[in-house]
């Protein structure tokens, strides 16, 4: 994944949690400078409520607050953050040792990157569309960066 997509995942995904509660990540993608975030999500949410998420996520870009990256001992990771580190995505019983990446009070999750240092030199995020799939009880959202 390039740099660029996954920082915005991070910055995305944070927006996401705060604005709609969503807190599972099921997957993501990436293609040059298009990417779509799919998490866990029961409703459909209004055009208002991803406005605000991309609002949100820009207002995060703008505050330029570093994006961490650090190794954890595994079971300390998992008492100090919880579950939501691993999001959808399970890593083998024997890794020991997780890479976290870390947008302070925002978005936490395992992830080797590689990402920006800073939020502020991540490309501004637009939501081009989004999809409720109630079946399967996701929301895919579909964005292009830097326009
Ligand atoms: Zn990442």
């Amino acid at each position: 994944m390039n740099k660029d997509v996954d920082s915005a995942l991070h910055v995305l995904k944070g927006a996401v949690q705060d604005v709609l509660g969503a807190t599972l990540t099921t997957s993501v993608f990436a293609d040059g400078p298009k990417g779509r975030l799919t998490v866990e999500m029961g409703q459909n949410p209004s055009d208002e409520e991803m406005q605000m998420v991309e609002e949100s996520a820009n207002r995060k870009i703008e505050q330029n607050v570093p994006i961490e990256m650090f190794r954890m001992d595994r079971e300390k990771a998992e008492l100090t953050y919880g579950d939501i580190i691993y999001d959808r995505f399970p890593i083998p019983e024997e890794v020991k040792e997780l890479t976290l990446t870390m947008i302070g009070g925002w978005n936490i999750n395992c992830c080797r990157g590689p990402h920006h240092k800073r939020t502020g030199t991540v490309p501004s995020i637009r939501i081009v569309k989004w999809r409720h799939r109630p079946a399967r009880r996701e929301l895919e959202i579909s964005f292009m960066l830097g326009t």
